[in-house]
């Protein structure tokens, strides 16, 4: 009667949420500050007061049936002129209005360039560990979902791994990065073998393998790291970019897709997306919130309340004896958990009211989760859990 896979997909709810869902009972019980829950990626750092400012200047100034109308399909013309003026500002690039599409975020994004690319017997390759979600999202277009084994030690890219499972069926390449869960910038030289790599493949295979790249954390790096444009690297890139996290509004649903000129094909590229969108009914994206971010192209939430709590979380925990990769961005930690199983490593911190996610989750077991995008006060009151939680493994 219903399609079985959407009922499937409808009924479960993910782990992340299971855990948040736990953490209000359990504050209602104890009291909120007494749980210390580091399960979601939702940042706490409030929207730029700009934000505010434009919302309350437009909704005085502009005129309301122009304001809160339809824009066209791949979003408002002037909206995406400052926005491609803005990239180029910041990356030295040269892209005009006409190589963007407008979306509701990152997760629009993806679908909609997995949706623009995917034909039958098509693979999508993603690095583990990865954001759980893009399984649903490759596989809800008939495309099958390859996980390339992660670089437990770096978190870097495993290329052994990832050359064996590229091939001729490979469409396209999703990265990510900064990444969620481990937080780690892939380097120049990550980016420069891999994209050496996919043009070789391409050649060999007598098609282009597409880069796809996810990044909501663009701009939450820390200590000046250099995360690599990778435009300037491959031509063939897709950027789903979203302003979900860098201007802290991940209710507002807004970002979008970039087409560079040179992608092979470009004008058919573009095409596909603008397609794609029509089919998933991503279009027009918010009108409001499209001169919102027009209006605050290249600003940012403060990011270095994130760096503060990274120092904060990630020295305490290598003091305790925990390991973990220290992450150069994003708002996570993705330390070993210590037990193999995540899961009941998960379990032991719960009973001190320490809500971590199993990095099976994110293909990547023996690993936890943190989402340290929460007040650095409770960080510092939650240190004596994750000292306790460390005790009960002496
Ligand atoms: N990609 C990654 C890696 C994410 O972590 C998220 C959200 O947490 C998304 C995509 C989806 O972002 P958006 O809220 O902009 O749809």
């Amino acid at each position: 009667m219903f399609a079985e896979k959407m009922v499937e997909l409808g009924s479960k709810r993910s782990t992340i949420r299971e855990i948040f869902e736990f953490g209000n009972k359990r504050a209602a019980q104890v009291g909120r500050e007494n749980i210390f829950d580091f399960s979601l990626g939702n940042p706490n750092v409030p929207a730029p007061r700009s934000v505010s400012d434009t919302i309350v200047k437009l909704v005085g100034e502009k005129d309301a049936a122009a304001l809160h109308g339809y824009t066209s399909a791949q979003g408002d013309a002037a909206v995406r002129t400052r926005i491609a003026e803005s990239i180029n500002q910041v990356h030295g690039t040269h892209f005009t209005g006409d190589n963007l599409y407008m979306t509701v975020g990152a997760a629009a994004s993806l679908c909609v360039c997995f949706k623009a690319l995917a034909e039958e017997g098509d693979e999508f390759l993603v690095f583990a560990p990865y954001f759980p979600e893009y399984k649903v999202f490759i596989e809800g277009t008939g495309a099958r979902f390859r996980a390339v084994p992660a670089d437990m030690d770096s978190f870097q890219i495993n290329f052994a791994a990832f050359e064996e499972l590229l091939g001729p069926k490979t469409k396209a390449v999703v990265v990510n990065s900064p990444n969620n869960p481990s937080g780690v910038v892939y380097s120049e030289e990550t980016i420069l073998r891999l994209t050496k790599l996919l043009r070789e493949r391409s050649q060999e295979y007598g098609h282009p393998i597409y880069l796809i790249s996810d990044e909501p954390y663009r701009e939450i790096a820390f200590d000046g790291v250099k995360v690599p444009y990778l435009t300037k690297y491959y031509d063939n890139t897709f950027v789903c970019y979203s302003y979900s996290k860098s201007l802290s509004m991940p209710g507002e649903r807004i970002g979008y897709v970039l087409v560079p000129d040179e992608m092979e094909d470009a004008k058919a590229a573009y095409a596909a997306v603008c397609g794609a969108g029509r089919v998933l009914g991503y279009v027009c994206a918010p009108a409001l919130f499209q001169q919102v971010v027009a209006s605050c192209a290249g600003e940012t939430s403060d990011i270095e309340v994130y760096r503060r709590n990274r120092d904060l979380l990630y020295n305490a925990l290598v003091e305790m004896g925990y390991f973990c990769v220290k992450p150069e961005g994003a708002f996570y930690l993705f330390p070993r958990s210590l037990e193999p199983d995540a899961y009941a490593f998960c379990e032991k911190a719960k009973s001190l009211d320490l809500l971590l996610v199993p990095g099976d989750d994110f293909d990547c077991p023996g690993h936890v989760r943190i989402a340290y995008c929460v007040q650095t006060e409770m960080i510092e009151r939650s240190l004596t859990a994750f000292k306790k939680l460390a005790e009960m493994y002496r």
